[in-house]
């Protein structure tokens, strides 16, 4: 057997969730595509299985699994259905504030429901008018006694309506850029938070991506998370974190398009023999085979650095090049899956048409790649 990073007990994890996935999950993640519902009976399996307890300590209710053993479940999962892997991701994308900058008592208050899956989590950063640029948010937050009062949107925000936490970054200066930005804890009952319109989407279908609205919406200044002023900082650590489960996300579509098409094309015949011994498709899946080991040997690495504890540029840049390695390895990857299918690639009775509308959005969340390069170059002239 090929040298495994994992230690003994990680690969039992994997094997569990590989199974999960292959029985369970797999028979459901075209008819989570067709009909674009959020999947409960894939959290409800999570729940039961205790998925979402991975990415917590024990401490907090969880089984304190490591980063890394978070990333190979993610990218097992997305092998078969990307929109349920993600479901595991936003989770840490949503709980990471709470874990990096609550207060105990908010760690106490969220952290046990979050590593039981009894509530699920969102990031809210987005707005309709700042994406990349998200110091250029308007949503405002004001102290008024004990609360803070959060007026403005989110938009295409992930577990939008699903959620019960949303972690919501607003500004308390709101003429100061990225030093005006402070990030809050917002629970989904709170009077004056309200969900919009859920977006129909390419892709990730079953994932609900929603608008949030905030008028006069008052959280009490216990749920700020850090100092006032602190959000932006906070926003962007906890990106370091989660950009690689969207880059386990990418990977685990790639290699199941990957091992999809090199079972088609072990069967298919042209010309009198399968088409893989036609060396230009072999070659296409060598390529394939090749550019996923790449990506996961990047993934390891980072998952290691961050149980490592680092933090800081060093987790910024690996991260993001994570994230942009993987993210087009998953994008190049099922296009040429689809490829090797002909034209069965391109219908609806096979995966790989939906594996590739699900692969873009890789590229675009957390971070277009764009900006992965930006922060790269920015860190390497920083070494
Ligand atoms: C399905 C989905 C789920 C999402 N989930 C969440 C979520 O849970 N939470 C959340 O906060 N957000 C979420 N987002 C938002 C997502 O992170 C943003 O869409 C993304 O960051 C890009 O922002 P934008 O759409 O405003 O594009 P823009 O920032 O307007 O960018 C448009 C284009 O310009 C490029 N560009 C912008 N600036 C530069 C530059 N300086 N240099 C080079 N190129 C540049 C971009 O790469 C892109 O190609 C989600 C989006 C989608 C579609």
């Amino acid at each position: 057997m090929p040298h495994d990073p994992l230690t003994a007990e990680q690969r039992e994890i994997r094997e569990l969730v590989r199974t999960l996935a292959r029985e369970r999950i797999a028979p459901r993640a075209a008819e989570i595509d067709k009909s674009a519902e959020f999947p409960w009976d894939v959290v409800e399996l999570y729940r039961e299985n205790g998925l979402f307890g991975l990415m917590f300590d024990e401490e907090h209710g969880g089984v304190g699994a490591s980063a890394l053993m978070t990333l190979v479940a993610i990218e097992e999962i997305s092998k078969v259905c990307a929109t349920s892997g993600l479901i595991l991701a936003v989770q840490e994308l949503g709980s990471l504030g709470i874990k990096l900058a609550g207060s105990d008592e908010l760690k106490r208050r969220f952290l046990p429901k979050l590593a039981s899956g009894e509530w699920l989590a969102a990031y809210a950063l987005s707005e309709a008018g700042s994406g990349s640029d998200s110091a250029a948010m308007a949503s405002a937050a004001r102290r008024d006694g004990d609360d803070y009062v959060l007026n403005g949107s989110k938009r295409f925000i992930t577990n939008a309506g699903v959620a019960h936490v949303y972690v919501c970054f607003a500004k308390t200066e709101p003429d100061a850029a990225h030093d005006g930005i402070s990030a809050f804890v917002v629970e989904a009952d709170t009077p004056g938070f309200t969900v919009g319109r859920i977006e129909p989407k390419m892709g990730i279908k079953g994932s609900t991506t929603g608008e949030l609205f905030f008028d006069e919406c008052r959280v009490p200044a216990a749920n700020l998370l850090g100092e006032e002023g602190e959000g932006f900082t906070l926003a962007m650590r906890i990106l370091d974190r989660s950009r690689p489960g969207i880059a386990a996300q990418g990977l685990g579509l790639a290699s199941g398009a990957t091992e999809y098409a090199l079972e088609y094309a072990r069967t298919r015949e042209t010309f009198g023999e399968p088409i893989v011994r036609h060396q230009l498709v072999g070659g296409m899946l060598a390529d394939m085979a090749t550019r996923c080991e790449a990506a996961r040997g990047l993934l390891y690495r980072c998952g290691a650095l961050i149980d490592s504890g680092a933090d800081g540029p060093e987790l910024t840049k690996i991260s993001a090049m994570t994230k942009l390695f993987c993210t087009d390895v998953a994008m190049a990857v099922t296009t040429d899956a689809v490829q090797v299918l002909g034209g069965y690639g391109y219908i609806q009775e096979y995966p790989l048409e939906r594996m590739m509308r699900d692969a873009k959005i890789t590229q675009i969340y957390e971070g277009t790649n764009q900006i992965q390069r930006l922060v790269i170059a920015r860190e390497m002239l920083r070494d």
